[in-house]
């Protein structure tokens, strides 16, 4: 007897079982997403996740960099070393 082998996806929530291949929005590929929301390959994915982190780091970075700036213009005493160690 033959069959051809299916993936069949299954949360352990028990929510969605198998679905449709689709094609990632970002570079076409073809894959079966891990979810129903899903919109990118799971290489897309991670690598926007990545992106996004690094931004969400850099906001950080520039926001405490402003408080410096406007700390520092307050007051000249504070050193910028003494809210994080920024380097200029
Ligand atoms: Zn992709």
């Amino acid at each position: 007897m033959k069959y051809a082998p299916r993936k069949v996806y299954v949360k352990e929530s028990g929510g969605y079982a198998e679905l449709k291949p689709k094609n990632c929005t970002v570079c076409g590929v073809e894959y079966v997403p891990g979810s129903a929301i899903s919109k990118d390959c799971p290489v897309c994915a991670k690598k926007i996740q990545r992106e996004k982190s690094n931004e969400s780091k850099r906001r950080s970075r520039e926001q405490k960099r402003m408080a410096c700036i406007e700390l520092s213009a307050k007051n000249d005493r504070l050193t910028c070393n003494s809210i994080g160690g920024i380097r200029f």
